[in-house]
């Protein structure tokens, strides 16, 4: 169990990544539930881009907030997009440069830009431990 009294500081760390989900939750005209110390929002704007996006997601993970299409999906998809919530703990601002460096350079290799993705690799570790 990491100590209580630093826990503020990952916070902080992710914090830039955690506005930008509120905000685009907020501006989407999401509903926000807090789970656990992470702020979950859904709703059909959030779903609709979601849906769009390259890789359609049923759920994606800003900072301490997670988007999501339906109440479903972010239930569905917790314990994947938790180990992304310890991800933004750990790179703090530089989380979406690393994520985006790491596809784009598989997308180059020619490989899976989603799956092969290391921070991908070890979200769904914890969905499928065979995996
Ligand atoms: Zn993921």
């Amino acid at each position: 169990m990491r100590p209580l009294r630093f826990r503020w500081l990952r916070y902080l760390w992710a914090a830039p990544n955690t506005l930008i989900g509120i905000t685009i939750g907020l501006l989407l005209g999401g509903r926000i539930e807090w789970v656990a110390g992470v702020a979950e929002i859904h709703g059909r704007w959030i779903a609709k881009g979601l849906r769009s996006m390259p890789v359609p997601a049923a759920a994606m993970t800003l900072g301490h907030v997670v988007l999501g299409c339906t109440l479903a999906d972010l239930e569905r998809t917790r314990r994947h997009e938790r180990v992304h919530v310890r991800q933004y703990e750990r790179w703090g601002p530089f989380f979406l440069a690393a994520y985006l460096t790491a596809s784009l350079a598989l997308k180059l290799m020619g490989r899976d830009a989603y799956r092969g993705n290391p921070f991908e690799i070890e979200a769904y570790a914890v969905d499928d431990p065979s995996a």
